[in-house]
């Protein structure tokens, strides 16, 4: 039994919190032996991490300088934030799983009377098809439907923004940063959280905020709409023009974030979008040809890149277990098919020899 010896290291291809970047360990050893953990949020070393941080983001994602960065304590924050602070009276949401739903739910526990345009989970939408949106003040679409492992193409959510020019459009690519380049120019509010892609722990989350949806919040605020209070667009601005925050931040992330956007950097963006494509390319094959384990998403052009979904009915149990056996840790269903899938993330952390792992104990079921 080679495959159960004791120092078999766990690979997580779990969907967030997953497996650490590369390095990343070794990292953030190095980053408390330098005392980041210790600094003044105040201070001149924390104004340039968050400078530094910034700037590299702005060159992974390629952001317009008009564009602000605010720190966020997690994605779903900023979905809360981008409400607040850019509708008044209706915001439009696409919704086809659970982080869309929330996305949803958050605007009406605002009691901004969302709208719900729902498709069942699994599947994506025909957004050419829709028509315009007269009331819409935000339009939010979720990039990457992380409950069900559905991505929706880019061009179809820019022919939404298209065709309705004056909504501000509002986008969670949480699980799908950086695998997909933007144009920002198309979007107004943007969001993820580090604990997927970026392959860092939880607890840090960036928005990037266009200029219509800053002005937006400024309108609002005139007119004496509530838009929050110490992450409000303008108390985020007032202070992130010092590169510091209101609160005393997750400095260590901060700081983290930067290093793996360095690293990124260094190993080219493309690059890492490319070994994404190739490795999901590579099980989506094994998926398809497997009699026991489909994809759950049928159709191949709403297929995921970065999450991969299986139907695994009741023996879900019994998959997820073997894995674990073999180190290989994975996420269960969600909502509905809580118990009836499994959940595989591709992010660049999880390495060829990982992902050949995971395969090779597929062939053993
Ligand atoms: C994980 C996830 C979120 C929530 O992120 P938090 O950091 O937990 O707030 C939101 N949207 C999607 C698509 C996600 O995958």
């Amino acid at each position: 039994m080679v495959l159960l010896c004791v120092n078999m290291k766990n690979a997580f291809f779990t969907v967030g919190p997953s497996q650490l970047f590369p390095g990343l360990k070794e990292e953030m050893v190095r980053a408390i032996d330098k005392d980041i953990t210790s600094i003044s949020h105040r201070g001149q070393q924390f104004m340039t991490i968050v400078a530094d941080t910034t700037d590299k983001l702005r060159k992974i994602f390629e952001i317009p300088s008009d564009y602000r960065i605010y720190l966020q304590s997690s994605a779903t924050e900023a979905m809360e934030r981008i409400i607040e602070n850019t509708v008044e009276n209706s915001s439009s949401h696409f919704v086809n799983g659970s982080f869309s739903e929330k996305f949803f739910n958050i605007s009406k526990m605002l009691g901004r009377h969302p709208k719900k345009n729902e498709v069942s989970r699994g599947t994506g939408f025909r957004l050419r098809e829709y028509d315009e949106d007269n009331e819409a003040e935000v339009i939010a679409l979720t990039h990457n439907e992380t409950s069900t492992g559905v991505m929706l193409p880019v061009s179809d959510i820019y022919y939404v923004k298209k065709k309705n020019p004056k909504a501000l459009l509002a986008l969670d690519i949480v699980s799908s940063a950086p695998y997909k380049e933007l144009d920002f120019s198309m979007l107004d509010a943007v969001f993820f959280s580090v604990q997927k892609g970026f392959g860092l722990p939880a607890g840090l989350g960036i928005l990037i905020v266009s200029p219509a949806a800053f002005d937006k919040s400024m309108k609002l605020l005139s007119k004496g709409v509530s838009i929050g209070s110490y992450h409000s667009f303008e108390m985020m601005e007032e202070y992130m023009e010092k590169n510091q925050t209101f609160e005393t931040p997750n400095v260590f992330y901060t700081y983290l974030l930067g290093w793996v956007c360095d690293r990124m950097l260094d190993i080219g963006v493309n690059k890492i979008r490319e070994v994404n494509e190739a490795k999901a390319k590579y099980l989506y094959e094994f998926f398809d040809n497997n009699s026991r384990f489909k994809p759950f998403v049928k159709d191949r052009s709403s297929r995921s890149r970065t999450i991969l979904t299986l139907e695994t009915g009741k023996d879900t149990k019994v998959v997820m277990e073997h894995l674990k056996a073999r180190g290989l840790i994975v996420s269960g269903g969600l909502g509905q098919e809580k118990g009836k899938i499994i959940r595989i993330a591709n992010f660049y952390s999880h390495t060829n020899e990982d992902v050949e792992r995971l395969i090779s104990a597929f062939k053993e079921i």
